[in-house]
């Protein structure tokens, strides 16, 4: 069996290979050749903490495994995060455990992939300005690998808490780009692409906000009960998702589908765009969403090319099991 510390990650796993990792998975949920088994989460009555397992299969790539972990509020103070996690791979023939693989860089890179591909499929080509909503630990994830997808000229930021703006300022400054912290009807009317990354219980981001031809990647609902922005706004826009079951109950559709204002019809797996079975974006003005709800599969495939790079530059520790 093989183990790749969380210490060892940041030296092996680029944003790229992040990239192409989710993309493959979400190409192959689509095309139903991988799929998500049901998401476990308990508030476990210790330590305040709640912990869950996401776990699936692709048969394409044969990763089987799951990312168990979860939501510590105490860690902060012990110098810890308070997101933790592991990924366990299991060897597809056998059964047996291929590798354990710290989670935690991982989840923020997987998490930034998946929006990352939204805008490379749905955005338009001529988006120049970002707007990020949430200043939090997953941030500058999703802002470095958005970045990527478009030429963005600036970058407009908002956050419930605005003494944590200068996060975003920092690191729009590293990447060359100007940096305007601004209100949110403001970042509504003139950001191309938005992406919304908190842990709001209730909209955020109002309908009359955004204009015709925004693309949105909605990050932070993950939890039944979450919410980032308006439910009427998924009504007007078209809805895209990692997984449609995970969108109608744990994403940001659970509200818009509750409310009647969309179907489960009528919500598309992005694995669809990326397989060309579905269109995308069909017009300059039309809004998209992308409720990024965070699937398993994802773990497994950012942890499997993680073991795959640990293997071939010799850091990967292989004990008996
Ligand atoms: P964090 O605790 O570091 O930051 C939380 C962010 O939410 C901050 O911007 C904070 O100001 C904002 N916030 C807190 N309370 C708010 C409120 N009442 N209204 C509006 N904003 C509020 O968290 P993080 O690690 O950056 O994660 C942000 C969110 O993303 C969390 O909800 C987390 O569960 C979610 N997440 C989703 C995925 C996925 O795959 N979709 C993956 C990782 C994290």
């Amino acid at each position: 069996m093989i183990i790749v510390p969380e210490c060892e990650i940041a030296g092996l796993m680029s944003r790229e290979a992040a990239f192409d990792a989710v993309e493959k998975v979400f190409a192959a949920m689509a095309c139903q050749k991988a799929y998500n088994f049901p998401v476990i989460r308990e508030a476990i009555g210790h330590a305040d903490a709640l912990y869950g397992f996401k776990s699936g299969f692709d048969r394409d790539s044969l990763a089987l495994g799951l990312k168990s972990g979860g939501y510590w509020p105490g860690n902060a103070a012990q110098g810890l995060t308070n997101h933790q996690s592991s990924v366990f791979l299991f060897d597809a023939d056998t059964g047996q455990c291929r590798a354990v693989v710290g989670g935690n860089l991982l989840t923020a890179l997987r998490t930034a992939a998946a929006s990352s591909v939204s805008i490379r499929h749905l955005a338009r080509q001529d988006a120049k300005v970002l707007g990020m909503i949430g200043a939090g630990h997953q941030s500058v994830f999703q802002m470095r690998a958005a970045v990527e997808q478009r030429a963005f000229e600036k970058v407009f930021g908002w956050n419930y808490h605005p003494e944590m703006l200068s996060r975003l300022e920092d690191c729009a400054s590293e990447l060359g780009l100007p940096f305007e912290s601004v209100p949110l009807d403001q970042l509504g009317q003139e950001a191309d692409v938005i992406i919304s990354i908190t842990s709001s219980q209730s909209a955020i981001l109002l309908d009359e906000h955004v204009t015709p031809g925004t693309h949105m990647a909605c990050m932070g609902t993950d939890t039944k009960g979450k919410q980032e922005v308006e439910a009427q706004l998924l009504g007007r826009a078209t809805v895209f998702t990692d997984e449609v079951a995970q969108s109608i109950s744990i994403g940001e559709s659970q509200h818009a589908i509750s409310e009647g204002l969309i179907t489960k019809a009528g919500i598309t797996e992005i694995g669809a765009v990326i397989n060309g079975d579905h269109p995308g974006r069909t017009s300059e003005d039309e809004i998209t969403l992308f409720d990024g709800t965070g699937v398993g599969l994802q773990d497994l495939a950012v942890a499997s090319s993680v073991v795959d790079l640990a293997v071939q530059k010799g850091v990967a520790i292989e004990v008996d099991f």
